[in-house]
């Protein structure tokens, strides 16, 4: 199938200079011998976007090769190389060319190894696909390899569909806690940011209670809030609490009943805002997760 696939392509030009070529004839002759992938990858599909009238950009995270983008010749025509598996967040094997010189490899076919056509029916985890693939497409740089996100992708893809109703809210809040661990970016959530007190304090009666903003990095405590003043917002000790167990426990394993919108929507917002400052900008798909 790919070599039909690359058949097609070399007929219409030389693959190396990307030029229509004069004798389609000669280009034609090396059909007979069809070419092996320079590299084949674990994906997930983040976004495409249509480029030309037959052909798609692809943005995708490959297991080893970090975040990529490829031009997916005629993928916009009945009878493609890439079938279902370019839906956002399939799970596929892609093979794809890669040059030192292009920002965009070359992609000849994917293998699809998991859709999430499942997921179809359930609104709130279509949002959820929606702003995972937004968050990857933000947070991480091209082309640097990063295995760990990879895995924490397909753990929450695996979470959304096999959780009984109402996986994506608890999906959410573990996958954007991880993603900004994974990031470097989690601030400190035991500890006022401002003066250095302890929030969850094992000897006080109760827990502080702690405060975040847009403007200012992790935590504070009451006492600073009112010194420092600005606009901001409570992060419950119940919700420090699940994110504490989100960063020691699988999100299968994660105890408690199911979660709805309104379940940690605190440690949510907290996180979304973390990452938003961390990549200069809103993300569109963070409003439709506030959305009644
Ligand atoms: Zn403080």
């Amino acid at each position: 199938m790919v070599a039909i696939e690359l058949a097609g392509e070399l007929c219409h030009g030389d693959r190396k200079s990307g030029r229509p070529t004069g004798n389609r004839q000669i280009n034609c002759v090396t059909l007979k011998f069809p070419r092996v992938p320079a590299r084949v990858s674990e994906a997930l599909v983040l976004r495409t976007y249509p480029l030309q009238e037959a052909d798609l950009v692809v943005s995708f995270l490959t297991r080893d090769q970090g975040k990529l983008r490829g031009v997916a010749k005629r993928a916009r025509r009945p009878k493609n190389a890439f079938g279902a598996g370019l839906e956002r967040l399939s799970y596929v094997r892609m093979a794809y060319f890669q040059r030192e010189t292009r920002e965009l490899v070359s992609l000849d076919g994917c293998e699809l190894i998991r859709s999430q056509f499942g997921l179809a029916s359930d609104y709130w985890a279509g949002v959820a696909l929606d702003y995972f693939a937004e968050v990857t497409e933000q947070m991480l740089p091209a082309a640097e390899p990063n295995e760990k996100f990879f895995r924490l992708l397909l753990a929450v893809l695996d979470y959304l569909r096999t959780a009984a109703g109402n996986g994506a809210w608890r999906a959410v809040a573990y996958f954007s806690l991880w993603a900004v661990r994974l990031s470097g970016w989690l601030p400190e959530l035991h500890v006022c940011l401002s003066c250095g007190s302890l929030l969850d304090d094992p000897e006080a009666d109760a827990p502080e209670r702690a405060f975040f903003s847009r403007d200012r990095a992790g935590l504070i405590c009451g006492h600073c809030r009112k010194t420092l003043g600005g606009s901001n917002r409570e992060l419950s000790a119940g919700s420090r609490a699940i994110a504490a167990e989100m960063l020691r426990t699988p999100v299968a394993q994660l105890s408690g009943p199911a979660w709805n919108q309104a379940t940690a929507a605190d440690l949510r917002r907290f996180l979304v805002e973390q990452i938003e400052s961390h990549v200069e900008r809103r993300l569109i798909t963070a409003p439709l997760l506030e959305n009644p």
